[in-house]
């Protein structure tokens, strides 16, 4: 079942406020089977609210809207369903009921607008607001069907986790749906792409989603089935075929970040780590100390920007740096190594390169970066070219720093066994 979304709200449209129901809603409503495959934002005006619930309805079987259920005179989503939807508004007595009861335990004085908020298109179901005072309904027709929340996101979620709602919401259930990620390393999303785009033709209950991020694509996988069996035996068929054909850049399974993965490899193996860094200057560190429990793995590192730095706390050679400069696969060597002997741990990674935007040569182009990785059994240091301004260079060199590490805590500790 696909589903569209409307945010109702002048405030929303401008930016004022984040728009934090479209998504807890399309997420909320997965497990049922449905998928939001629209989602709009309109200006509190009946006008754009009718346009907006007749697009939607054409787009998909059910449609919701959030906001502008309240009794102020900019509350008119219920009078612009109610005329997408060709139904008259009606009075619904036992909100009037629910209404009344609440101004008296609260001892207010009820005004007549409060009322505007009891009526609905005719037909509609109403459900009371546990935590408000406007209700929320699902009409149905013909032409579909209409589920109307109000606004704040606590009245929101708390509407959606009752019995009415979740029950109406079972009873939409056809079909099964499971979701699984696979994170992918060094490996480009075109390239993935058209190792997909056969699957992708051939089997309609599979939906796949690749999505790139800074030097790493994530993979959504969503599977349908008359069951949870059958969705789960399509995912593990495809999972099978992607190990088989690009199972080396797989990196996890789940949303996990590189760095969690780890400090959970690190950890497994009872290895210690510490970073060497000169033009991420203390990212790396900074993206691992970021997750918790990361002291019992990592157990420092030194920002080495300039030369003489690099000697005295990595131990590097002068003639190394003025032989083959700083930016070279020597230096890396010398400081992962360096950083490995002089602060103590299994594994040091160390990244030297050209952010730019100034500083680059023909021979040595900004973006150009070494990262090394020592253990006691190798060391060695491996050349990239990004490319990207000075902020993406850096990050790119902490991606591919974390994922060395991540190679070499895995060799390292299949060599021990
Ligand atoms: P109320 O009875 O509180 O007026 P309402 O249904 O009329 O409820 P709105 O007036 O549209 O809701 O919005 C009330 C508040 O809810 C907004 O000021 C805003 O803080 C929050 N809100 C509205 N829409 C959204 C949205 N799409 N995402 C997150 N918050 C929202
Ligand atoms: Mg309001």
């Amino acid at each position: 079942m696909k589903c569209a979304i409307i945010a109702v709200g002048t405030e929303v449209v401008s930016g004022d406020i984040v728009n934090t129901n479209a998504p807890y809603i399309a997420n909320f409503l997965k497990p049922y089977g449905i998928r939001t495959v629209l989602q709009m934002a309109v200006e509190d005006r009946e006008k754009d609210i009718v346009k907006a619930v007749k697009r939607g309805l054409k787009k998909a079987d059910l449609v919701v809207t959030t906001g502008g259920l309240g009794p102020t005179y900019d509350d008119i989503t219920k009078k612009a369903v109610a005329c997408a939807l060709e139904r008259e508004l009606i009075r619904d007595e036992y909100s009037v009921e629910m209404l009344n009861a609440y101004f008296r335990r609260a001892e207010k004085k009820m005004v007549e607008s409060n009322l505007s908020q009891c009526y609905f298109p005719k037909g509609s179901r109403v459900i009371q607001n546990p935590n408000g005072t406007a209700p929320a309904s699902i009409t149905h027709t013909k032409k579909g069907t209409v589920m109307m929340l109000p606004g704040p996101p606590i009245e929101v979620s708390a509407l959606l986790q009752t019995e009415d709602i979740r029950s109406y919401l079972e009873s939409l259930k056809k079909e099964e749906m499971i979701e699984t990620t696979l994170k992918f390393f060094g490996i480009g999303e075109s390239h993935l792409e058209e190792i997909l785009s056969d699957y992708m033709k051939k089997e309609k209950n599979l939906i796949l989603a690749p999505y790139a991020k800074t030097g790493e694509v994530q993979l959504k996988i969503t599977a349908k089935g008359e069951t949870k069996e059958e969705a789960q035996e399509l995912t593990d068929s495809l999972k099978e075929k992607l190990y088989e054909l690009v199972g080396e850049y797989i990196y996890a399974e789940g949303n996990v970040s590189l760095e969690e993965v780890l400090l959970a490899e690190l950890m497994k193996n009872n290895h210690t780590l510490v970073t060497a860094e000169s033009c991420t200057g203390g990212m790396i560190g900074e993206t691992i100390t970021a997750i918790p429990g990361s002291s019992e793995v990592y157990l420092g590192g030194v920002i080495t920007y300039s030369n003489p730095l690099k000697m005295k706390l990595c131990s590097v050679f002068r003639e190394t740096l003025e032989e083959y400069g700083a930016v070279s696969k020597g230096t890396a060597c010398e400081m992962a190594e360096g950083a490995r002997k002089n602060l103590g741990s299994d594994i040091a990674v160390s990244v030297t390169g050209i952010a730019g935007p100034g500083g680059g040569t023909e021979e040595k182009p900004v973006g150009l970066v070494y990262i090394g990785v020592s253990t006691k059994e190798k060391t060695d240091a491996y050349r990239f070219h990004f490319v990207g301004n000075r902020d993406k260079v850096r990050r790119l060199s902490v991606k591919n720093a974390l994922y060395l590490a991540l190679q070499a805590s895995k060799e390292l500790g299949m060599s021990k066994k």
